[in-house]
């Protein structure tokens, strides 16, 4: 996707403080943090957002949270941590690429605000 920040991002075409990648996902460090752990992880392929799945994406979602859990245990966030995903307007989506946040190492509310 030609005009896609996050595929720009894949393609190397803007810079990232990376922290993981392999051929499915890539993770990095968010441009604003909300937290002292704050990394998206992303898959490199384009996908909209979670209303844009389907069934051949499954691996892929999955592969995602093996991901998300050792990057937690990677920066040591044993009390426990927060995986989000924004999804559309009312979810707080603001980049149309499929993202993952991993928070951590702080303590958050519930419920979101
Ligand atoms: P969301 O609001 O769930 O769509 O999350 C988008 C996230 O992308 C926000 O937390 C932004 O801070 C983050 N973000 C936007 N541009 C960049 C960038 N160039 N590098 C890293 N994170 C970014
Ligand atoms: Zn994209």
């Amino acid at each position: 996707m030609a005009d896609c920040l996050f595929c720009k991002i894949v393609a190397g075409e803007i810079p990232t403080n990376k922290v993981y990648e392999d051929d499915k996902v890539l993770a990095f460090g968010d441009i604003n943090p909300q937290a002292p752990v704050h990394i998206l992880i992303i898959p490199k392929k384009h996908i909209k957002s979670l209303e844009d799945v389907s069934n051949e994406d499954v691996e892929l979602l999955g592969h995602i949270q093996l991901v998300a859990s050792k990057l937690a245990k990677e920066n040591n966030l044993n009390d426990g941590y927060r995986l989000v995903n924004n999804c559309g307007v009312d979810g707080g989506q603001t980049v149309a690429h499929i993202h993952y946040h991993l928070l951590g190492g702080r303590t958050f509310g519930w419920p979101p605000g």
